[in-house]
């Protein structure tokens, strides 16, 4: 047994895994770029009272699950367990508000909460997040929810659709939840412990309940978009519009809601064949009081975040490929000292060239170092032997041909060069 393991819920990111790691984040930052979206970073801890305002008392985010601490200076500090929060920070101290709205920013880092770790469950992962500051505009939400979109989709995920709903705004929603309590009032005997404490702190919450007892009185349960305002209303009826107009599929999905008063409006999750199910991969919505709530000045925003590995887990699963690690143009094989440092010299002349290249350590025989060449991919094994090296010459097998040919010691950065402009 080693002495140290990660620590429980968080995992190493290992060099195996790297492609699917670089592949997703290149197509995550394509995305981004393609609908006009820049790049912010936000430290990974912020203040703690930041997050409990910003994500809300009552949700077990807050409640249950953020890593708080106080520095040795006294400070209380939460490593952030979500991104929305610190990027609101961060529009408001640098006066985003002047920059032509909406200001549409996005991130990638890692999140923090301490949850029961499980498959696709951690306690560290990594969010790509997305924020649309300062437009009401339904036409954004449908922008901000066709990044998501498209970033599954050319990550080859099918059968793609969405889940939305709205959850009404301050004017409207009250009025819902108060015939929601009452709905459960009638059916107290169906609610499990859990369920009847979130009837009293957080009735929308009871939506969202795994109970299996629950399921059909959730069913049957009011729904919020009978009871939204006209400005709600003709917000949801205009989002749906868009999305007919585009040949998005979706289903609004009545249980679909946010607990806290600074989201508003729309809320929507994405879904694939295969993913969605237990787990969603991508969350999002309206958060039109959320700046205010911070301090600011009242500033709509709509933003979503997808968890890296959970998309990952899913690739992995159906078997979706990426394009593999880049392999070394060349391995190095030099035999005895005075190969070694011949071979010293011409690794460093290939990547001073550009060519990945790699050295053999330790004084190996030629087929343990040909094994080795194999092994890392490379596509020719550069031998450096007594009788090449008295020719001032180097001969370089393809390792996939197995073919082989001397070149002169001078000429082999050409010689490689060349041969990997023609691949
Ligand atoms: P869930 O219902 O699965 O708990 P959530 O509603 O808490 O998800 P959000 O807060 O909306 O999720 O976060 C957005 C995304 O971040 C999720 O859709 C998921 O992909 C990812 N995510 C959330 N929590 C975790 C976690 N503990 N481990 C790995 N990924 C996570
Ligand atoms: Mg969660």
């Amino acid at each position: 047994m080693p002495l140290y393991r990660a620590p429980r819920g968080t995992q190493d990111i290992l060099p195996e895994d790297r492609p699917y790691w670089r592949h997703v984040t290149e197509r995550a930052h394509a995305v981004a770029a393609l609908y006009g979206y820049e790049f912010i970073d936000t430290p990974i801890f912020e203040e703690t009272s930041l997050f409990v305002r910003g994500v809300g008392e009552g949700t077990d985010i807050v409640d249950k699950e953020m890593y708080s601490f106080q520095d040795k200076g006294g400070d209380d500090l939460t490593l952030r367990p979500e991104f929305t929060a610190g990027v609101m920070r961060a529009y408001l101290e640098h006066g985003m508000r002047t920059r032509p709205q909406p200001v549409k920013l996005y991130s990638f880092g890692p999140i923090f909460r301490r949850e029961k770790p499980q498959a696709g469950r951690y306690r560290q992962f990594w969010q790509f997040n997305v924020e649309a500051i300062g437009e009401m505009d339904p036409a954004l939400d449908v922008e901000v929810m066709s990044v998501a979109w498209q970033l599954y989709e050319d990550l080859g995920f099918g059968g793609l659709s969405f889940q939305i709903n709205s959850t009404g705004d301050p004017r409207c929603r009250p009025r819902y939840i108060e015939a929601l309590v009452a709905y459960y009032r009638q059916h107290l005997d169906v609610l499990g412990d859990d369920d009847r404490r979130r009837l009293e702190r957080n009735p929308l919450r009871l939506l969202d309940s795994k109970v299996p007892a629950a399921q059909p009185v959730i069913a049957a349960a009011p729904k919020i978009t009978d009871y939204l305002c006209d400005d709600c209303a003709q917000h949801f009826a205009r989002v749906r519009r868009y999305l007919d107009e585009l040949d998005r599929p979706y289903a609004v999905n009545h249980r679909l809601v946010r607990g806290l008063d600074y989201y508003t409006k729309t809320v929507f999750e994405v879904y694939a064949e295969g993913i969605g199910a237990q787990n969603a991969v991508c969350g999002g919505g309206r958060y039109d009081g959320l700046i205010e709530a911070l301090g600011g000045p009242p500033t709509p925003g709509i933003g979503f975040a997808t968890g890296i590995e959970r998309i990952i887990l899913t690739m992995k699963e159906r078997g979706i490929a990426v394009p593999g690690q880049p392999r070394p143009t060349a391995f190095v094989a030099p035999l005895g000292e005075d190969g070694k440092t011949v071979a010293l010299k011409l690794v460093t002349d290939l990547r001073a060239a550009g060519l990945p290249a790699l050295l053999a350590f330790g004084d190996r025989s030629l087929k343990a170092q040909l094994r080795a060449a194999d092994r890392a991919g490379a596509t020719y094994a550069i031998i450096l032997g007594e009788d090449e090296l008295a020719q001032g010459q180097a001969a370089l097998r393809h390792m996939a041909q197995g073919t082989q040919q001397n070149v002169l010691l001078q000429d082999v950065v050409t010689f490689l060069k060349n041969d990997s402009r023609e691949q």
